[in-house]
């Protein structure tokens, strides 16, 4: 005791009046559970206030940011309650284990060391007390505070080295997109989920025909298919969702090079300035395709090739509508022919479009890249409709001898389309049925008496059903709005097709009218469909289900 309240210590009475703070962190959760030897000696420095001759009472400890990181003072209640309390002159002594426990950033840390020497607060670590006010301590303390934030500094570097080299052998594990997974020997290999395999193929060959993620997006709406994705919140693993099929989500497919056999590694990095509002972590921009840190093609089986995910990343740069020169446009949505394609016949650059009139149903062609960028005048414009009809002719007039052979080709178009969502269709109903039989398996698997879990099972199997029958709803709408005869699709699927289903077009119409199809619609019109073997299992319905609910029930009094 003697020895601290030598004539050196700084530590006076007026101190002593005051409260004096223990200030006590750990960075991560990780480091609480396990470093508990660190938590408890910092909680000791209880011990060290009270030798400086604070009584207990007066020595008040803040632990509210145990788990957080000293990088910055957002986020930290308890740093932030700390200056608060310096701020209103309530504070004497701030006891800290060292100065990165305090901050690990130079503006924390000086922020606080302004405000101790404007209130006259001492501040201690495990080794002794600094007077802020003092040249030499104050000089310390500085040192302490640039070497904390540098040694932080140096942490990250070496764990993201580390990092990267193991990426640029490839053996990083970096999370996985929907359509791929880990296996059992930490290789990447497509998902086995054969639905979700066939609508991530179905996106790319829409895309290929659409050349627009937007027009991939609608046509994904109006078909009603959803769209696998895997978050990744929470530990893993994590499983994959269906979610409707957003713009943003298609773009994500679409830019993803895992689809494309390739491990990638830095396809963004943080950037220095900006944060997004509510975000925790630090903005992030992405990084050009030839600037990748680590791009290794052909790493494991994509979706699609290399060529082709590089041609897609052009379509979609191209699609943005920016109206340079020498910009493959995209055929865009309105009233006149050319939207989104039309070149300026001066200056090479895309046109625009505005509507003119009264009721504004006039398109016109402008080009006003100038205007727009350089406050310059508009370059020229051309009204539409002249233009339009002028271009349906010369089309009209270049297409006329190969009208029979295009009235062909758009129908079978038309059919592959219709085969294509016939084939998504399957899938999803497949896994409905699916997804109700294990629902009913795990309604078997409890005893009967065991009511309490039972109820509840059923619940879920009913919901399992219910959604069957919406399921096979929409399908047979679906099915009615297709303007080509789909089970004339079907009847060639192969030698094992049913002879009724080749009969053509009237099936569909008669399809209402067959009891059998109305029951199982799948053994009317998939007959020669390899897959029909799978939909040969019992057909779920709420009478079966009732039937079950009977032979289950302990007391028969409850079946109705
Ligand atoms: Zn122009």
């Amino acid at each position: 005791m003697n020895m601290l309240l030598n004539l050196e210590s700084p530590v006076t009475t007026a101190h002593r009046a005051k409260l004096a703070y223990i200030y006590v962190r750990q960075s991560t959760s990780g480091q609480v559970r396990q470093h508990q030897e660190s938590t408890e000696l910092q909680y000791r420095l209880v011990d060290r206030a009270a030798a400086f001759g604070w009584p207990r009472e007066r020595i008040e400890v803040i632990d509210d940011d145990l788990g957080k990181s000293g990088t910055s003072s957002d986020g930290r209640g308890g740093f932030q309650r700390l200056i608060a309390e310096i701020g209103l002159g309530k504070a004497g002594l701030v006891l800290s284990l060292d100065a990165s426990r305090l901050a690990r950033n130079n503006h924390d840390w000086h922020q606080l060391l302004e405000l101790c020497s404007l209130f006259g607060v001492l501040i201690a670590d495990g080794e002794r007390v600094y007077d802020p006010c003092a040249y030499h301590d104050r000089l310390l303390l500085g040192l302490s505070g640039i070497m904390s934030e540098a040694e932080l500094h140096q942490i990250k570097l070496r764990l993201h080295q580390g990092e990267r080299q193991k990426a640029a052998r490839g053996e990083l594990k970096l999370p996985l997109p929907a359509g791929l997974v880990y296996g059992r020997d930490g290789r990447i290999a497509l998902n086995p989920d054969e639905e979700v395999q066939a609508r991530l193929l179905h996106l790319f060959a829409k895309f290929r025909e659409l050349c627009s993620a937007k027009a991939v997006m609608r046509h994904f709406q109006q078909a009603n298919l959803l769209l696998p994705v895997r978050p990744l919140a929470g530990p893993s693993p994590h499983d994959v969702v269906w979610q409707p099929a957003s713009s943003a989500r298609i773009l994500q497919v679409l830019k993803n090079p895992a689809y494309a056999g390739a491990y990638v590694y830095g396809r963004r990095r943080r950037r220095p300035i900006g944060r997004r509002s509510g975000s925790q972590g630090p903005a992030t921009e992405a990084v050009a395709i030839q600037d990748w840190p680590v791009c290794l093609k052909d790493a494991f089986p994509g979706y699609i090739g290399w060529e082709e995910f590089m041609a897609n990343q052009q379509r979609l740069a191209d699609n943005l509508n920016r109206y340079d020169a020498h910009r493959q446009g995209v055929p865009r949505r309105g009233n006149a022919l050319l939207q989104g394609i039309a070149v300026c016949g001066r200056c090479g650059r895309r046109m625009g479009l505005h509507y003119s009139g009264p009721h504004g149903n006039y398109p016109v062609y402008v080009c006003r890249a100038d205007q727009h960028q350089h406050g310059g005048p508009r370059c020229q414009e051309v009204r539409a409709l002249g233009v339009d009809v002028a271009i349906e002719r010369l089309l009209l007039e270049a297409l006329t001898p190969d009208r029979l052979a295009l009235a062909i080709a758009a129908l079978g178009e038309l059919e592959n389309e219709a085969r294509a969502l016939e084939h998504q269709w399957s899938l999803k109903r497949e896994r409905a049925r699916y997804e109700a039989e294990r629902a009913r398996r795990q309604y078997d698997a409890v005893e009967p008496e065991n009511r309490l879990v039972a109820r509840s099972l059923e619940r879920v199997w009913e919901d399992k059903l219910r959604q069957v029958e919406q399921i096979e709803i929409e399908y047979e709408s679906w099915r009615r709005q297709q303007p080509v005869s789909l089970a004339g699709i079907a009847g060639r699927g192969g030698p094992g097709a049913d002879p009724l289903v080749g009969r053509g077009s009237s099936q569909v119409v008669e399809r209402g009218k067959c009891g059998r199809a109305e029951a199982d619609p799948q053994a009317c019109h998939e007959g020669g469909d390899p897959r029909s073997a799978a939909s040969e299992r019992p057909s779920l319905d709420q009478d079966r289900m009732a039937d079950w609910r009977c032979q289950r029930a302990p007391d028969p009094t409850q079946c109705e």
